[in-house]
C-alpha cells in the first residue's frame, strides 16, 4: 500500500517517495511563544501529528523537527509591556505549549530548536546569500533580493513580474499582492543587545528576520534537501516562499520535496487569529468541562485541506461521540486478533492524503459491527496509533456482582419471547447502576 500526499509545490496528490527510505525528514513550523497557543494553531499541530503518525503507520522512521520562535517583534513588545526579559516571557509560554501538547496527545518532536540558540547558523546562511549576490546590506540590515531568485513565487503562485526593484519590507509578514525584498537580518542597537534581544553580526548589532530561522534550523537538523515541510496555509506566503528562496539560493539545491499546508480553523466564517480577538485556548475549553481530546476528535472529523468552522455545539457532539466510544471500549474483552478488513480500509483512508473523516467513519463501522468484542478491541488499538484518542488507557468497566448472570438470564428471556420477564430484569439491573441496550450484535451494557 502506498502513501499519497497532496503537495502544494505541484498542486497534486502524489505518491510519497522519501529521499532515504525508510527515513523521513519532517519539519513543522512551530509556535511564536509570546502568548498561549489558540485552538486554531492546535488544529495545525494536530494535523501535523496525524501526518507523523500516518508516516509511522506506513513503516517510515520519522525525524521530526519543530522550531520555537523565541524572538520577534511581538515577543519584544510584549516583554516590554510586562517589563520582563524576553527569555522569561518565552519560557512561560514554551512551557505552556508543551503542557497543552501532551493534553492533546501530540507526539513530541525529536528536536525543538529555539531561534535564539541558532544565531550562528542563521548568520552563516545570510553571509552566503550576500556572497552569492542574492542579498544586500542597507543601513545595517540585510535584505533578500527577490528579483535575483528566478524561482521566487513557485510555491504560492505569487507573481513577481513588475515588482519594483529594491522595494523592501522590515516586517516578517506582508501582502501577497505586494511581494517585496524581505529582511534577513534587522539592524538593532546595543541597548537591545544588553537585553538579549539582539546579537553581534558582521553587519552590526541586529536580530534575525523570522523566515531565516526555519531555513537555517531545518537544514541543520534535516540536511539541505529533506522530505516534508508543513505549516498552516497562512504560512504559504510569504513565510514558506521565503524559506525556499533563502535555502535554495544558499545551497543551490532543492530545499523540500513535499509542502503540506493545513487549512484554518474559523469562527463565524473568519480565521481564528490573535489579532482578530476571536480565539479560544485549550484552557478555555477545559474550563467549560471539555476533554482536550474531544477537540482532537473534532479536528479528525474534517479533512486537513478543508476549512473547519468551530462551534461549541460541534465540540459538544465530539465530546459525546468520544464518551460513547470510551464507554463502549470499557466493556470490551481483552484484545485478540483484530478485524483485518476494517484495518486495511482504515489504512487506505489514512494513506489517501490523510482522509481522516473517512478513517473515522470506518472506525465506527468496525465498532458497530458484529465482530467479537476482543477483535474490535484489537483493531481499535491499532487504529488509535493514528487517531491518538488514548483508547489504550480506557479502564475495563467492572460489572457489579451478579450483573453478568442477570444480563445472560435476560437474554434467555428475550430469546424465549418473555419480554415482561426481560423488562423486569432490565429494571433490576438499572437498580444496580447497569444499563442494557439491545443491538443487532447482542446486548450492550454500560455502568453508570
Ligand atoms: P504562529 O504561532 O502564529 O506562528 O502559528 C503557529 C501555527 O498555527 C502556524 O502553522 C499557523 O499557520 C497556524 N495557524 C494560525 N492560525 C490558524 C488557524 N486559525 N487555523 C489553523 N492554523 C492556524
Ligand atoms: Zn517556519
Amino acid at each position: 500500500m502506498s502513501l499519497k500526499l497532496y503537495n502544494y509545490l505541484t498542486r497534486k496528490v502524489e505518491e510519497f517517495k522519501p529521499i532515504n527510505p525508510p527515513n523521513v525528514g519532517l519539519y513543522t513550523c512551530g509556535p511564536t511563544v509570546y502568548n498561549f497557543v489558540h485552538i486554531g494553531n492546535w488544529r495545525t499541530f494536530v494535523f501535523e501529528d496525524i501526518l507523523r503518525r500516518a508516516l509511522v503507520f506506513n513503516d517510515y522512521k520519522v525525524k521530526h523537527v519543530m522550531n520555537i520562535t523565541d524572538i520577534d517583534d511581538k515577543i519584544i513588545n510584549k516583554a516590554k509591556e510586562e517589563k520582563i526579559p524576553i527569555n522569561e516571557l518565552t519560557k512561560e509560554y514554551t512551557d505552556a505549549f508543551f503542557a497543552d501538547l501532551g493534553r492533546l496527545n501530540i507526539l513530541p518532536a525529536d528536536v525543538y530548536p529555539q531561534a535564539t540558540e541558532h544565531i550562528d547558523q542563521m548568520l552563516k546562511m545570510v553571509g552566503s546569500l550576500i556572497d552569492k549576490g542574492l542579498a544586500y546590506v542597507k543601513d545595517g540590515s540585510v535584505y533578500f533580493s527577490i528579483s535575483k531568485f528566478k524561482d521566487y513565487g513557485k510555491l504560492s503562485g505569487t507573481n513577481v513580474k513588475g515588482v519594483k526593484a529594491g522595494a523592501r519590507v522590515d516586517v516578517d509578514e506582508y501582502d501577497k499582492d505586494n511581494p517585496q525584498d524581505f529582511v534577513l537580518w534587522k539592524a538593532s542597537d546595543s541597548d537591545a543587545k544588553s537585553r538579549h534581544e539582539a546579537f553581534d553580526s558582521p553587519w552590526g548589532i541586529g536580530r534575525p528576520g523570522w523566515h531565516i530561522e526555519c531555513s537555517a534550523m531545518s537544514t541543520q537538523y534535516l540536511g539541505e534537501t529533506f522530505d516534508i515541510h508543513t505549516g498552516g496555509v497562512d504560512l504559504l506566503f510569504p513565510h514558506h516562499e521565503n524559506e525556499i528562496a533563502q535555502s535554495e539560493a544558499s545551497t543551490g539545491k532543492k530545499f523540500v520535496n513535499v509542502w503540506m499546508e493545513g487549512e484554518h480553523l474559523l469562527v463565524n466564517g473568519e480565521k481564528m487569529a490573535k489579532r482578530l480577538g476571536n480565539i479560544y485556548t485549550l484552557s478555555d475549553i477545559s474550563k467549560k468541562g471539555f476533554d482536550p481530546l474531544a477537540l482532537r476528535y473534532l479536528f479528525l472529523t474534517a479533512h486537513y485541506r478543508s476549512k473547519l468552522n468551530f462551534t461549541w455545539e460541534s465540540l459538544e457532539a465530539a465530546q459525546r461521540a468520544l464518551s460513547n466510544l470510551k464507554n463502549e471500549v470499557s466493556t470490551w474483552e481483552e484484545p485478540k486478533v483484530g478485524c483485518a478488513e476494517f484495518e486495511d480500509n482504515f489504512k487506505k483512508a489514512v494513506s489517501d492524503d490523510l482522509n481522516m473523516p473517512k478513517a473515522v467513519a470506518i472506525f465506527w463501522e468496525m465498532v458497530k459491527s458484529d465482530y467479537p468484542a476482543s477483535a474490535k478491541h484489537k483493531s481499535a488499538l491499532v487504529m488509535d496509533e493514528v487517531l491518538g484518542l488514548d483508547l489504550s488507557d480506557v479502564k475495563k468497566a467492572q460489572l457489579p456482582e451478579g450483573a453478568r448472570e442477570l444480563i445472560d438470564k435476560r437474554e434467555e428471556f428475550r430469546k424465549r419471547g418473555d419480554f415482561a420477564g426481560s423488562d423486569k430484569i432490565r429494571d433490576q439491573l438499572k437498580g444496580m447502576g447497569v444499563e442494557v441496550e439491545d443491538t443487532a450484535a447482542g446486548p450492550k451494557w454500560k455502568v453508570k
